[in-house]
């Protein structure tokens, strides 16, 4: 029997851990917070593959009944003139972070997952025995393997690598709204509607008596931006819309500071050439973490916690297996993060991306163009190709 340390208890850390489970691999998750969830966190969408992949470690269910099925992303221009939609069956499931990682950690316990909060990582050691995880109040834990699922500001990528790349800035700054009073807004029938304003990105969803919506600020700069306090930051997002043709400015002025989601500058990896050392390797977000525009980082971050389990299943070595890894999720997470990159460059456009916007986005929304992304299905049982067979 292995045993796992877990570092960061996301997404990745306790998918990861419950995949392992179903290998017959133990794992504890460290936590740096406090408590479970940070209580903060706007809404993501969980694309086909992601509710997919969890459904592989029976997770779709619980995850299901906390997110709300979206029908398709509507794009409108700034003028309301709509530009574009693409849909699904459905397009993907909205579901609050806070809420993800709430049922997450549920779901893990209940399976015998072991967290610990308030457990910073700091340093990691290793010999042929096992890793040693050191944390910032000084204790220790061991264990076989190591897997840090600590998200874009990864501290054990650095510790794999002093010069691994650090995260770049996307040119988008991020703020997110959760009403908690019925808005009196159009409603958009079971889709996101997604305006292309004449300064910054507003999408919203308002269905059933359930409302959310979200604001990308394009700023050439990265800028502090929860130094500035909500009520100012409400006053300034709804300024940005006046003159455009879209609830946003209407729905930002009824919203209620204590309901705005700060998420600030927002970026992405570039490539990390070194996911893993020895008994020491990445998954999620601290490996390889794409622009919110990709709609797949969380999704990215289950499917990679799976396939880890998988290869350490199949492959007779933890180098192997972590090799195995890197080779089924290098070329997918590097598209996704490409896919990230050119959806930012539709937020944030120049003179020229502006003028030919109704263009491109019929191009980015053309049908067939992401079914290599969503209709990504992962075989749980299936040996992974390359391994040897299993007797
Ligand atoms: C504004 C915004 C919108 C987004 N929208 C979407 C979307 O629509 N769809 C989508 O799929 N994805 C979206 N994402 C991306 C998605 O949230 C991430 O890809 C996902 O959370 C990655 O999961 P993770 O577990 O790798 O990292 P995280 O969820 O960041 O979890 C990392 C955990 O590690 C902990 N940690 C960090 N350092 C340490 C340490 N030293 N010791 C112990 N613990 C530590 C952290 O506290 C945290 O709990 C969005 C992201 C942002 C910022």
């Amino acid at each position: 029997m292995t045993h796992t340390i877990i570092i960061g208890g996301g997404i990745a850390g306790p998918v990861a851990a419950m995949a392992l489970d179903r290998v017959g691999i133990t794992a504890t998750v460290y936590e740096r917070h406090d408590q479970p969830a940070d209580g903060v966190g706007g809404l993501i969408g969980l694309a086909p593959n992601g509710l997919a992949a969890l459904a592989t470690v029976g997770l779709a269910e619980p995850v299901e009944a906390i997110s709300l099925p979206v029908r398709s992303m509507a794009m409108f221009a700034g003028n309301g003139r709509k530009l574009a939609e693409f849909g699904g069956d459905p397009a993907f499931h909205a579901v609050w972070r806070s809420e993800l990682y709430g049922v997450l950690e549920r779901e893990a316990r209940a399976r015998g997952v072991a967290f610990e909060y308030g457990r910073r990582l700091e340093g990691v050691t290793q010999d042929d025995n096992g890793v040693t995880a050191h944390f910032a109040d000084g204790t220790t834990a061991t264990g076989d393997i190591l897997v840090g699922a600590d998200g874009i500001r990864s501290t054990v990528r650095t510790l794999i690598d002093p010069a691994a790349p650090r995260p770049r800035y996307t040119g988008l700054v991020s703020f997110g709204g959760r009403p908690t009073v019925p808005l009196r807004v159009p409603s958009t029938h079971g889709s996101f509607h997604m305006f292309y304003g004449k300064k910054a990105v507003f999408a919203y969803y308002a269905d059933d008596g359930n409302t959310g919506w979200y604001v990308n600020m394009p700023s050439p700069q990265p800028i502090a931006a929860r130094d500035v306090d909500a009520v100012e930051w409400l006053r300034r997002l709804s300024a940005l819309f006046t003159g455009d043709t879209s609830p946003a400015t209407e729905i930002i002025r009824a919203s209620d500071p204590a309901e705005l989601v700060i998420a600030g500058a927002v970026d992405d990896l570039p490539d990390v050439p070194r996911w893993s050392d020895g008994r020491v390797v990445i998954i999620g977000d601290a490996a390889h973490a794409t622009s919110p525009s990709s709609g797949q980082g969380g999704s990215m971050a289950i499917e990679s916690g799976i396939q880890l389990a998988r290869c350490l299943r199949d492959f007779p070595s933890v180098s192997a297996a972590f090799r195995g890894y890197e080779l089924l999720r290098r070329e997918r997470v590097r598209r996704v993060i490409e896919h990230g990159r050119r959806t930012d460059t539709t937020k944030a456009p120049g003179p020229i991306t502006r003028a030919i916007l109704p263009v491109v986005m019929k191009l980015l929304v053309r049908p067939g163009k992401y079914t290599w992304m969503a209709d990504y299905r992962i075989d749980f049982d299936a040996p992974v190709a390359g391994a040897p067979a299993r007797a």
